[in-house]
């Protein structure tokens, strides 16, 4: 079969099973079974395929049909232009947490040490680190193996960052310049009505935030002054109608509390400053 004959047939399929984006999958998918760029693609469309190949991209298609994620299949999702393995164990890094790096950005500097909460795959900690040279960091988790592929990624980037396995604070000691975090932030009940590849391929302990979605924040809150420096800085990503309550959360310990929205103009990192 053809390159265009099989992307043909993984579109099709795809799109008849409801999965959302299916073109894109489609696409990802081919390029990943038969070693494809796209640009190759369209100057030898007609350029058959190994058999082997074909039954790699048929069964990859058959996978996400019953909508496992496209980044399990390939195994990776790029962030901060960074490539991360990632698997079920750890949530699939976002583009809108790439708000929450850009923002911590802004205030890192040689010399500084961050401490990332519920580090998951590690994308934040370990863009953080390889984007700011001269800090250092920590990363803790609950779940040891998804510190296991937090670790991964540090390697295979070549970052040097410090995980520990724990609940939020329980096995830190010491100060940070800064504390960054996405934590689980989907109230429980509205967990089981998210998209199925979020709902039964991701963590569940990586989404759910309690009651009102908000649990992590207040425990947060509430101990991260006795880890951070005078004067040092938090930013936590937040979903889109948390902004309000979360600063009110910190406004006891914090000031300078800013709302940052993401690209589509929805609330999503709540920073401050620790009051002297
Ligand atoms: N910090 C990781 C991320 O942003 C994991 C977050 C989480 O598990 N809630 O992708």
């Amino acid at each position: 079969m053809t390159l265009a004959g099989l992307l043909k047939e993984g579109r099709e399929r795809l799109k008849a099973e409801g999965i959302a984006e299916w073109e894109l999958d489609a696409w990802y998918l081919l390029e990943y079974a038969a070693g494809c760029t796209r640009s190759g693609y369209f100057m030898h469309p007609e350029q058959e395929v190994l058999p082997d190949r074909e039954q790699v991209y048929r069964d990859l298609i058959a996978k996400r049909s019953s909508h496992i994620p496209l980044q399990h299949l390939t195994g990776s999702q790029e962030f901060m232009g960074l490539s991360f393995f990632v698997d079920e164990n750890v949530l699939i890094p976002r583009q809108d947490t790439e708000i929450l790096v850009e923002e911590a950005l802004g205030v890192l500097a040689p010399g500084m040490r961050v401490l990332d909460l519920c580090t998951g795959s590690g994308c934040i900690l370990l863009s953080l680190l390889r984007l700011c040279p001269g800090v250092s960091g920590t990363g803790t988790d609950l779940s040891e193996k998804a510190l296991s592929t937090a670790r991964r990624n540090a390697e295979h980037l070549g970052i040097a960052a410090d995980f520990c396995q724990g609940d939020l604070f329980e096995n830190i000691s010491g100060t940070y310049d800064c504390i960054v975090s996405n934590p689980p932030y989907i109230a429980s009940r509205e967990v089981d009505a998210l998209m199925e590849e979020v709902r039964d391929h991701e963590p569940r302990m990586a989404l759910d935030g309690g009651v009102d979605g908000l649990s992590f924040y207040r425990r947060i809150a509430e101990a991260c002054p006795d880890y951070l420096e005078p004067s040092g800085r938090i930013f936590l990503e937040i979903g889109y109608d948390q902004g309000k309550a979360v600063a009110e959360l910190l406004r006891p310990a914090f000031e300078e509390i800013r709302i940052v929205q993401d690209l589509s103009g929805l609330d999503r990192v709540v920073c401050g400053v620790l009051r002297s």
